[in-house]
């Protein structure tokens, strides 16, 4: 990393301690950057950087709740609002465990370069809390949604801060916290939360709109060596949203999706992932990969190793962050791997990212490739906003325009640095660019 970079580094590290993820990510973005502090070099004179790496407001709550049996517990509540350059704060809500600030500000600085790569008029944020859906009744997950509403609605609005789902949070949460955010304000503001039901403002396509646009972005990588989807062994991790319908993607393009995996274990489907028995399973049933196996013969149940040991030609990480470390990325390699598109975000370890782009393996950083997903977000706030609801077809065109023109961006910017091919430069250069020039023609905010 350039000299000048590594003390914003060490600097945003003594700020954040204990923070590892959003160290990871912080590192990430500087080491690209160095370029572009040669050009422009006063960007480090008004303290571009530090600017962006500090968010515009940290908001932690308390979440107090009530189980079945009437019992109370306590989770915490996070909202950052990282960076409003490019319009209201955007980016989901995820409840899981693991979440904690440091999570949560990984997950948000990321969101700001996502966000601007989309080209629309969106800022970064996110939020969640360590809730653990999972076990849970619908009746638990209603009360603890409308609690954690009950104190974020005072920070949100649809000219401030847009909230949407991220891991554990989906149609059914967002209902809930929809609801109670009507119920305090007694407004109808559709452009509040994305992600809503298609009935009460939603918008066709979200749901499908991070995996389809991965697999949008992957095919256009795929071409630069003028090849496609079609007739290539694909393997997704994960079996939330964004895995299966990157799945199906892939699959009406021609792939054969060969596995897929959840907390509990991974699958090995030789004949192709049943998209409609993966879906009933997963969001239907909410259950777990072995079901899968139970129902499906030419299936099998992962038991040593990784998913990621399965030979293939195009890797989608789409489960969450650092779950394909650089032992799996060699094995990958090793086996022929063509592309790797992050469905996740941050999946890839920083190791795992070198080995794939030392074996000259096109890489695309998920701030990239999932940005389908909060693409679309902001075309259901444009519905919402115009009061009006698009087709299916419509929308998906624009998702597809869009995710293609995140990778031309990428793709040129990374050549304008000599350095072709090179997403994830390509990706964070041209992300920080948009934010940069916002920031610096508001003066010192
Ligand atoms: N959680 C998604 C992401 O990581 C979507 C956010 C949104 O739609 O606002 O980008």
């Amino acid at each position: 990393m350039d000299k000048q970079l590594e003390r914003v580094y060490e600097a945003v590290i003594a700020r954040n301690p204990g923070e590892a993820e959003f160290h990871q990510a912080v590192r990430e973005v500087l080491e690209s950057l160095g370029p572009v502090i040669q050009r422009h070099p006063e960007y480090l004179e008004m303290k571009m950087l530090e600017r962006i790496c500090e968010p515009e407001r940290q908001i932690i709550f308390r979440v107090p709740w009530m189980d079945d049996k009437g019992e109370v517990h306590i989770n915490r509540g996070f909202r950052v609002e990282f960076n409003s350059a490019l319009g209201p704060y955007k980016g989901g809500l995820r409840f899981h465990p693991s979440v904690y600030l440091g999570v949560v500000k990984f997950l948000g600085f990321e969101q700001i370069f996502k966000n601007a790569l989309t080209g629309l008029p969106i800022g970064g944020g996110k939020g969640g809390s360590d809730f653990d859906p999972r076990g849970k009744s619908d009746a638990e997950v209603m009360r603890f949604c409308q609690s954690f509403m009950t104190e974020l609605y005072r920070h949100l609005g649809e000219y401030t801060d847009v909230p949407a789902g991220d891991i554990g949070v989906g149609g059914r949460e967002i209902g809930y916290m929809f609801g109670q955010y009507k119920r305090i304000t007694n407004r109808y503001e559709s452009g509040v939360l994305t992600g809503k039901g298609i009935g009460w403002g939603g918008s066709l396509v979200r749901t499908e709109a991070t995996g389809y646009g991965t697999v949008v972005f992957a095919e256009e990588m795929l071409k630069t060596r003028g090849e496609s989807f079609d007739g290539k062994r694909v393997m997704v991790s994960g079996s939330g949203n964004v895995a299966i319908y990157a799945a199906e993607k892939a699959a009406q393009l021609g792939a054969t999706v060969v596995g897929f995996s959840d907390s509990s274990g991974y699958v090995v489907d030789e004949a192709g992932i049943d998209l409609d028995l993966l879906k009933q399973i997963k969001e239907i049933e909410r259950g777990r990969v072995s079901d899968y196996v139970d129902r499906r013969s030419s299936a099998k149940l992962g038991t040593a190793g990784s998913i990621w040991d399965v030979p293939v030609d195009v890797a989608l990480p789409c489960a969450t962050q650092n779950e394909l470390n650089g032992e799996q990325a060699a094995t990958l390699v090793k086996n022929g791997v063509k592309v790797v598109a992050e469905g996740a975000n941050m999946p890839t370890t920083p190791d795992g990212v070198h080995i794939f782009q030392d074996a000259g393996v096109l890489f695309a950083p998920g701030k990239a490739a999932n940005a389908g997903g909060v693409a679309t977000s902001a075309l259901e706030m444009q519905q919402n906003a115009s009061r009006d609801s698009w087709s299916f077809e419509y929308t998906e065109e624009r998702l597809t325009d869009i995710m293609q023109n995140i990778h031309e961006q990428c793709a040129t910017t990374a050549e304008s640095y000599d350095r072709p091919g090179d997403y994830v430069l390509g990706a964070n250069i041209a992300g920080f660019d948009r934010v940069a020039k916002a920031i610096q023609a508001f003066g010192l905010v």
